[in-house]
């Protein structure tokens, strides 16, 4: 393969670039961040833990005042599950809206809990509508909170998040959303997007390395959630007053990784912010989704839902597609591509964000047309029943 000319810099000594949603391909510079130690209670660190919490808190945009920010140990699922343990009430009810592995692992999550709560459980991609919400709210006043998945990560759908904000409170309930894979590169301003608690983590599209989530929730809701916890390690309101009085973590925080997110942090802020690492992302995933298709592939979901985050297609119906062999093949070439989590079709995802650009992009394409041609598939093309259930969803 004819290397092709690329801003950003290859992983080092011969890494493959992680096509996957977190953990994924960090930067040189983030890497060698972790090259030093710190005193968890030393002043520098807790400037570290300081200045991180309001980089987080600007890319809320106005507004971001009412928020604050804290940190988590664990990785992204702690945090959720801190989230959703710590701002809903023991005798609250939650409505937990589903279309994949993420959706159903909040409402396991509650189940743990033992918080009620109903699944409006859309399958494998469907995306929920805001008149579906509408309607559960309307039917249900018990339910206080709705819990929504930003980025699906599970079909890479990007879900409306918009409608079902306004669905939410335009029947007078609160909103919480899991925007792991999406903070960072979709906009989530609190003017535009009204919520109460988000939660993101520190390996997804800030491009930092895996070790701690973060959870930014409004100071009334910090505030009212003393006691809401059930768990002392992931009591949000602890770690959130506990941090503000003394600048420190509870509990042993992940020092080399939160130095490694500064890193990652600065190079969000070069690269323009939310806007500017969101710009990349999609143009990552169209370079990318329109060689697939020359190739033949064809996506799961149609152009309006695909997420610049991750993107599934269709395993190709020729009798010598075979995944793992597929899989294999890409990743001698420098390639770690994802498996598919469909129920009804087989399928594989390809991921659009860390550090690879355009110029990565059409080489991963390229990639996949040599390992087509070495399996001897002659089309990409998917078996009728993909196209079949990609019919079911709406334009
Ligand atoms: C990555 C991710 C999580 C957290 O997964 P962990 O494996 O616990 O880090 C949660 N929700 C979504 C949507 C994700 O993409």
């Amino acid at each position: 393969m004819v290397a092709q000319k690329t801003q950003i810099a290859p992983p080092k000594l011969g890494e493959p670039f992680l096509l996957t949603p977190g953990p994924l391909t960090t930067s040189y510079a983030v890497k060698e961040a972790m090259l030093r130690d710190w005193g968890s209670w030393d002043d520098d660190f807790r400037a570290m833990t300081k200045s991180m919490r309001s980089q987080l808190l600007e890319m809320l945009g106005e507004g971001a005042d009412d928020f604050d920010c804290v940190p988590m140990q664990g990785s992204g699922s702690f945090a959720v599950e801190a989230m959703l343990a710590s701002f809903i009430p023991k005798d609250g009810k939650t409505l937990v809206l589903a279309n994949g592995a993420y959706g159903k692992r909040s409402a396991q999550t509650l189940a743990y809990l033992n918080r009620e709560h109903i699944v409006l459980d859309k399958g494998d991609y469907l995306p929920p509508r805001g008149e579906e919400v509408a309607k559960i709210l309307a039917e249900d006043p018990a339910i206080t909170h709705v819990v929504a998945i930003h980025c699906e990560t599970s079909s890479g759908i990007l879900n409306p998040i918009e409608e079902i904000s306004e669905a939410t409170y335009g029947a007078g309930r609160k909103l919480l959303i899991d925007s792991m894979s999406a903070f960072g590169a979709i906009e989530l301003k609190v003017a535009d997007i009204r919520y109460e608690a988000m939660v993101s983590s520190a390996n997804k599209c800030i491009e930092g390395v895996p070790g701690f989530g973060f959870i930014i929730a409004r100071k009334s809701e910090l505030e009212a959630a003393k006691g809401n916890s059930h768990s002392l390690s992931l009591d949000v309101h602890a770690q959130w007053a506990h941090m503000n009085k003394t600048g420190q973590w509870r509990f042993t925080p992940p020092t080399h990784v939160v130095a490694a997110f500064l890193e990652a942090l600065k190079g969000h802020k070069v690269e323009g912010g939310v806007a500017g690492r969101g710009a990349r992302y999609a143009r990552n995933r169209d370079v990318m989704v329109e060689g697939m298709r020359e190739l033949g592939f064809e996506t799961l979901l149609k152009d309006r839902w695909l997420s610049p985050i991750i993107v599934t297609f269709f395993c190709p119906a020729d009798e010598n597609f075979v995944f793992d062999q597929f899989y294999a093949l890409m990743k001698e070439k420098g390639f770690i591509i994802y498996p598919g989590k469909l129920t009804v079709v087989d399928s594989f995802r390809v991921g659009c964000i860390g550090q690879m650009d355009e110029h990565i992009m059409r080489q991963v394409v390229t990639a996949a047309k040599e390992t087509l041609a070495e399996m001897g598939v002659a089309s990409a093309a998917p078996p009728a029943l993909a196209l079949q259930e990609r019919a079911k969803l709406a334009a």
